[in-house]
């Protein structure tokens, strides 16, 4: 079993690996099988968990996982319970699975979480940028305290018809158009090719396709028509957890080692 120095080592190598990488990756479509010196894969037998043994000196071929993914979640309908301009914590109702699939994103895989969301309920005069701001902060400390987080929030309170003054704009940020999305591609450094993007409406797969983003998701019936860009359909939650985990599951998590395992 690695001890937290030779994790750390290892993890280090792994991660100057990727770096040096990372134009084969660009290049190859994001996946690259790579050699690692050092180590070996070690499985254990009763918990599954995999981690590589520094001490050993045989070459290894892993997969590396792409470092530049980030899963992007709509935020009414897929965080919290769609009732329409929610603006206070009190009217905030998570989603059920919202954190396991969170959990899933950030401490499996180990890449970002962002929140893209329109919220012309600020351009309509319904609430203000404070108590959006206020709200916004709570549901980052809740997903904190379930163990988990979100590495940004974007949003876009402006509506082309119904805003209000300086708000009566079509604006770019806006989804269906995908100026959030190349937001945080740009702040980030993300690679939209190995991106998901999970929402409950077309806008936000529209955004998502306009964005170049790999894997589009909504939430929903499988009524797609043939205009809309083509995505995949889940029921729920759980159904989007356990798609994630046969899409990306292979993509990133061999080359991670686990501290966490006591089995030798
Ligand atoms: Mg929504």
């Amino acid at each position: 079993m690695p001890g937290v120095a030779e994790g750390y080592r290892v993890q280090c190598l792994i991660d100057a690996t990727r770096r040096a990488h990372a134009m084969d990756r660009r290049r190859s479509g994001g996946r690259a099988s790579v050699t690692i010196s050092m180590g070996v894969w070690k499985k254990c037998p009763s918990c599954g968990t995999r981690w590589i043994s520094a001490r050993c000196c045989r070459q290894l071929n892993a997969e590396v996982y792409m470092p530049n993914s980030a899963l992007f979640l709509d935020r009414d309908g897929v965080v919290n319970v769609d009732r329409g301009y929610i603006h206070r914590s009190e009217q905030f109702e998570f989603v059920p699975g919202i954190f396991d699939l969170a959990r899933f994103w950030t401490n499996e895989l180990r890449r970002p979480i962002v929140v893209v969301t329109n919220q012309s309920g600020i351009g309509r005069g319904y609430f203000d940028e404070r108590a959006y701001a206020d709200l916004t902060r709570w549901m980052c400390d809740r997903f904190e305290a379930e163990g988990t987080a979100i590495a940004r929030v974007y949003h876009c309170p402006y509506h082309p018809q119904d805003g209000i003054g300086e708000y009566r704009c079509d604006h770019p940020w806006r989804k269906p158009k995908p100026g959030m999305l190349l937001q945080a591609v740009s702040d980030l450094g993300l690679d939209p090719a190995h991106c998901a993007i999970l929402g409950d409406k077309i806008s936000d797969i529209e955004a998502g396709a306009a964005a170049g983003i790999g894997l589009l998701v909504r939430i929903g019936s499988r009524d797609a028509k043939m205009a809309e860009p083509l995505h995949d359909v889940v029921a729920d939650l759980r159904e989007a957890l356990a798609l994630f985990r046969f899409h990306f599951r292979s993509h990133f998590a061999t080359a991670v080692p686990d501290q966490r395992c006591r089995h030798p």
